[in-house]
C-alpha cells in the first residue's frame, strides 16, 4: 500500500489527462494516474496496422469550444504538428450525394421526395410549438415528417443503434442544425447548394500519427513516475478510500477522478443499489470500426471529401471518412494507397452479427460505390469498443441526478465521456476540460461549467472557462 496521494486519477483517456495536465499547471505534484492499457489515449487512440496503415477508433475531427485546449493543442504537437482540412461532409441516398446539412439542399434529391419533404416542412410552420417528448418527436417537429421519414429517423437509428423515441432530446442544442424554411426554398429555387463547409468550418488533424498522437504526446510531458499504465482497477473502497488494481497493488487517496463508465464505476465500488437506476437510465452503444486499406487513389468523387453518412438500409455503417484524405501519413506511401473508415452501431436493440459484419462492410462500400473493385483492398483492421456512444435515453438525467451526487459524498468525482454519460459533452475537447475543471474546482473552488452546464459550454468559445460561467451567474 502506498502513502494516501491526495488525487488519484483514473483512466489516461483525454478526461484523465486532462486532469493530470492541470495539476501539473497549478503546481500540484500529489497526483497518480492509473491506466488498463498500455498506452494512453482511450478512445481517442489510434493504432497502425500490419501494413503500415493507421487507423482511430472512428474518424475523429477536432472541435473546440475552448482557448484552454487550444493552447494545449499547440504545446502537444507543436503548431506545425498539425493539418488543417475543410469539413467536407455529404449524405449518399437515393443513389446521389446530398451536401450536408441534408435539409438545406433537398433539391438535390427526385422530385418526390423532394414534394415530401416540402409538404412536412409547410405542415410544422401550422404546428403550435410544443415541448418534445423524446428525440423523435423533436425530429417531428423541427422538420415535419418528409424529412424525418427520409432521413433523419432512418439515420438516427442507425447512428445511435436505438429508436430515437427512446432518446431525450435534451442533448441536440447545437449537434443537430434545425431548418430556415426560407433558405431551403431559395436554394430550391435557384438549384444552389447551401455547404457547411467553407472558411468557417475547418478543422485540425494531427500530422502524423492520427488522433492518438495527441494523447501519447500530452502523457509523454507529464511526470512518468506518476502514470501507472497496464494497471486495471479492479476494486474501490468508497468507505477506506483506497482503489486496488488488477497488479495487487493498493491506492489510498483522499479525492478520486474516476473516467471509467460509470456502470463499472458502480459495479467495481460495490453499490449494487444503483445498479437499477442506471439499467434505467444509461444507455449506451457500442462502436465497431472497420479500417479498409486500398491501393490506388481515391476515386474523383472521394478525392476532397472528409466524411459522409449513410441513412439507408444498402450498407450497415452510418458513416464513413476517407481517412487518408485527412493525413497523408495515415497510409503506408500516398502515392500507392488510399484508405476508408467505417463505423458501425450496435446496441441491444440493434444486434450485430460479429462473424458477418466486415463482409456485410465490404459489400456496403461497393453498393454505395465508395470503392469499385474489392480486388484493390490491401488491408483490412477491425475494432470493437464496447463503449462508443453515451446514449442520451429518456432517463438518464434523472439517474445521473442520483448516481453522480452520491459518489461525490465519497470524494469520488465521475467525469468524462462514459464517466458521466452525457453525450452532449463528451467530446475530446469536452473531455479534456471536465478534467481540468474537475481540478480547477477541487484545487481552487472553482464551478465547474462543462459537467454541469453542458448548454453553457457548447455556446461559446470560452477564453477561460470559469468566466462565462461567472458572467452567466451575476445577471
Ligand atoms: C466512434 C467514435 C467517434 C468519435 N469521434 C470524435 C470526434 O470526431 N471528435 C472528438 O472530439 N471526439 C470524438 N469521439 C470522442 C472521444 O473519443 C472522447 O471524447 C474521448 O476519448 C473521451 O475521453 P475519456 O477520457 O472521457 O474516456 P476514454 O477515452 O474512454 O478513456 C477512459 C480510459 O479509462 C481506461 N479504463 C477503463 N476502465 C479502467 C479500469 N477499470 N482501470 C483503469 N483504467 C480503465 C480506459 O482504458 C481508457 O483509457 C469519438 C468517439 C467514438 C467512440
Amino acid at each position: 500500500m502506498v502513502d494516501r496521494i491526495s488525487i488519484a486519477i483514473i483512466g489516461a483517456g483525454p478526461t484523465g489527462l486532462g486532469a493530470a495536465w492541470h495539476l501539473e499547471q497549478l503546481n500540484v505534484e500529489d497526483w497518480c494516474l492509473l491506466e488498463a492499457a498500455d498506452k494512453a489515449g482511450g478512445l481517442a487512440s489510434s493504432f497502425v496496422d500490419e501494413r503500415g496503415f493507421t487507423w482511430d477508433i472512428g474518424g475523429h475531427v477536432q472541435f473546440s469550444h475552448y482557448e484552454y485546449f487550444d493552447r494545449a493543442m499547440d504545446e502537444f504537437l507543436g503548431r506545425d504538428g498539425w493539418l488543417e482540412h475543410e469539413r467536407e461532409s455529404w449524405v449518399w441516398m437515393r443513389d446521389r450525394f446530398v451536401p450536408y446539412p441534408f435539409q438545406n439542399n433537398i433539391h438535390r434529391l427526385p422530385a418526390e421526395d423532394l414534394n415530401r419533404c416540402l409538404d412536412g416542412l409547410v405542415d410544422i410552420t401550422r404546428q403550435p410549438a410544443q415541448r418534445p417528448a423524446n428525440f423523435r418527436d423533436w425530429i417531428l417537429a423541427n422538420f415535419g415528417h418528409g424529412i424525418a421519414d427520409i432521413f433523419l429517423l432512418p439515420y438516427n437509428y442507425k447512428v445511435w443503434a436505438y429508436p430515437p423515441e427512446m432518446m431525450n432530446a435534451v442533448w441536440v442544442g447545437e449537434r443537430v442544425a434545425t431548418t430556415d424554411l426560407k433558405r431551403v426554398l431559395r436554394n430550391l429555387v435557384f438549384g444552389t447548394d447551401d455547404l457547411a463547409w467553407g472558411p468557417n468550418n475547418k478543422f485540425r488533424f494531427p500530422k502524423c500519427g492520427g488522433t492518438g498522437a495527441i494523447w501519447q504526446a500530452c502523457a509523454e510531458r507529464l511526470p512518468q513516475d506518476r502514470i501507472h499504465y497496464k494497471s486495471t482497477v479492479v476494486a474501490i473502497d468508497l468507505e477506506e478510500r483506497v482503489v486496488t488494481t488488477d497488479q495487487g497493488d493498493e491506492f489510498r487517496y483522499e479525492t478520486l477522478i474516476s473516467t471509467i463508465p460509470l456502470r463499472e464505476l458502480i459495479r467495481l465500488s460495490g453499490q449494487a443499489q444503483l445498479l437499477s437506476i442506471a439499467d434505467r437510465g444509461l444507455l449506451h452503444s457500442a462502436s465497431n470500426i472497420f479500417g479498409i486499406g486500398l491501393r490506388g487513389a481515391p476515386p474523383e468523387h472521394l478525392r476532397t471529401k472528409c466524411w459522409m453518412y449513410f441513412p439507408e438500409g444498402n450498407c450497415p455503417f452510418y458513416r464513413v471518412t476517407v481517412f487518408s484524405n485527412y493525413s497523408p501519413e495515415n497510409v503506408p506511401d500516398i502515392s500507392k494507397y488510399w484508405s476508408l473508415m467505417a463505423e458501425v452501431s450496435e446496441s441491444p436493440c440493434k444486434p450485430v452479427d460479429q462473424s458477418r459484419l466486415l463482409r456485410e462492410v465490404i459489400d456496403g462500400l461497393v453498393a454505395t460505390r465508395l470503392i469499385e473493385r474489392q480486388e484493390d483492398i490491401v488491408s483490412t483492421w477491425q475494432y470493437r469498443a464496447a463503449y462508443g456512444y453515451p446514449t442520451p435515453g429518456l432517463e438518464r438525467d434523472a439517474g445521473l441526478a442520483q448516481i453522480v451526487p452520491f459518489f461525490e459524498q465519497y470524494n469520488v468525482f465521475p467525469r468524462g465521456r462514459f464517466g458521466l454519460w452525457k453525450y452532449e459533452v463528451s467530446n475530446q475537447d469536452h473531455s479534456f476540460m471536465q478534467g481540468v475543471e474537475v481540478v480547477e474546482r477541487l484545487v481552487n473552488g472553482r464551478q465547474e461549467i462543462t459537467a454541469s452546464n453542458p448548454g453553457l459550454a457548447n455556446s461559446v468559445k470560452h477564453q477561460w472557462p470559469f468566466e462565462a460561467w461567472e458572467k452567466d451567474h451575476n445577471k
